[in-house]
């Protein structure tokens, strides 16, 4: 473990001045910065002392080139030398918008071929909403308004996103939730319940579905794979049997891919694994590694095809919609994960994260339900994992956990505390290599070795 380092003065300052003018985003407010990044390199980042971590989560799970990758750079610059910004409204374009474009609809499943662009996965997800609610009204169905969204989603912090998102904690601040975002219960995990094929899954989306009648559902919204509510995989068998009860009741599949996408998973996109079509798709993060601001829903051809026959201004944009510098550094990062077989090099190290984590399962007792697809796992942590006995919530050993690892230089993140569990969540850039899997492994196996409630 590092000895405690000593601050330099520049620390101390920006500390200071942090606290007096900085609001920090899904922060406690008001509390001194727990570190202030300065560099990084591949998947480790240093602070303004010079220390030096393993960043295990890819930040937000969304610096998946790793940091500082110098091609991304250059491609802003080069694009900012041009022209840094112009307009996408009132059908003006640009190169790097129309190209990243391009190359989105040849990354996609097939026929979602069309991007219509935003500053992240928040904006993506509102514009998926918004999108669904124009193809209904054009389609002379004006009363599909409604969504359905799942136990444990994420979909960000707007009014609309935030209440598709059902975690607790992102409501309780500021009673944010409109109208017609319905919660299904049952999004269940192979990991909570141990059995794969549980009917249930579909039937509570089926129940809101028919008691509010399909004619007044729009759409429903689903993360393939769960991050922040706690690294779910979903159940054999679930996004197909979701897929179906769209078709069946004519409803619109947005998959929210603002994590899963772009190589996270071991595929470009999570929905790949599964055999399934979205209708929308919203993305994020991965799309710019985190470079640059930017945000795309894809849209499949039969909802573009009926926008396209509207009449008049669709309104709906946002100021930094196709930006041309994150556009080009969007085409850049995808041209290097193409480049560097990004995909297929996360498939590779899924075996080994797998192997790490089955090593920390047969090794410790408060290790448990391990869980990984790509680079996207988590692991929990029990009192005593065979019997399924969790500690005491309000030891809160999750966030204790990820600050043992923090000790030791490496940075991971807690999920699932306001449940009661302790989900450690696992996702390291996708360039990591085997050693740093093992180096990062081994942090942990010392953290669990030296682990007291
Ligand atoms: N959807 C998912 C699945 C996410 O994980 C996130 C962010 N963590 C969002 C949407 C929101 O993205 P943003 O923070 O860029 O608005």
């Amino acid at each position: 473990m590092s000895s405690t380092p000593v601050k330099s003065k520049l620390t101390e300052q920006l500390e200071q001045l942090d606290v007096q003018h900085y609001m920090h985003p899904t922060s406690v407010p008001g509390q001194l910065p727990k570190m202030v990044f300065e560099s990084g390199d591949g998947i480790n980042v240093k602070n303004t002392d010079g220390e030096s971590y393993i960043d295990g989560i890819s930040m937000l799970w969304n610096v998946n080139l790793g940091h500082g990758q110098k091609g991304l750079g250059e491609a802003a610059k080069a694009q900012m030398d041009k022209i840094a910004f112009s307009s996408s409204f009132a059908g003006y374009s640009n190169e790097p918008a129309i190209r990243l474009a391009k190359k989105l609809a040849d990354w996609a499943p097939e026929g979602l071929n069309t991007a219509f662009y935003t500053s992240g996965g928040s904006e993506s997800n509102d514009t998926a909403f918004k999108l669904a609610r124009f193809y209904w009204q054009l389609k002379n169905q004006p009363k599909k308004s409604k969504f359905i969204s799942f136990k444990n989603g994420y979909h960000g912090v707007t009014i609309a996103a935030g209440t598709a998102t059902t975690l607790a904690g992102f409501h309780r601040f500021a009673g944010t939730h409109i109208p017609d975002m319905l919660h299904a219960t049952a999004h269940l995990t192979e990991c909570e319940k141990g059995d794969r094929n549980h009917p249930d899954f579909k039937e509570s989306a089926r129940h809101i579905i028919e008691t509010e009648g399909a004619d007044s559902i729009a759409g429903i919204i689903i993360e393939p794979i769960q991050g922040s509510g706690g690294v779910y995989m979903p159940p054999e068998g679930y996004l197909q049997a979701l897929r179906d009860l769209c078709d069946e009741f004519d409803i619109l599949f947005i998959a929210d891919e603002v994590i899963n996408g772009f190589g996270r998973t071991g595929a470009k996109f999570a929905v790949e694994h599964y055999d399934v079509i979205p209708d929308l798709m919203s993305l994020a993060k991965g799309i710019t590694s985190g470079y640059a601001q930017l945000g795309a829903v894809m849209v499949h051809d039969k909802i573009k095809e009926v926008i396209n026959s509207s009449e008049g201004v669709m309104a709906h944009g946002f100021t930094y919609s196709g930006h041309p510098m994150a556009c080009a550094v969007g085409i850049r990062n995808m041209e290097i994960m193409e480049e560097e077989n990004i995909v297929s090099h996360v498939q590779e190290m899924e075996k080994v994260m797998n192997e790490g984590l089955a090593y920390l399962e047969d090794k410790h007792t408060i290790f448990g339900l391990p869980r990984n697809k790509g680079l996207i796992g988590a692991f929990e942590i029990f009192e005593d994992s065979a019997s399924g006995k969790r500690f005491d919530a309000d030891k809160k050993v999750g966030l204790q956990f990820v600050e043992d690892c923090f000790k030791r230089n490496l940075i991971l993140r807690a999920l699932g505390t306001a449940d009661g569990k302790a989900i450690i969540a696992l996702a390291p850039p996708l360039v990591i290599t085997k050693p740093e899997i093992e180096k990062m492994i081994s942090i942990i196996d010392d953290a669990l070795t030296n682990f007291k409630a």
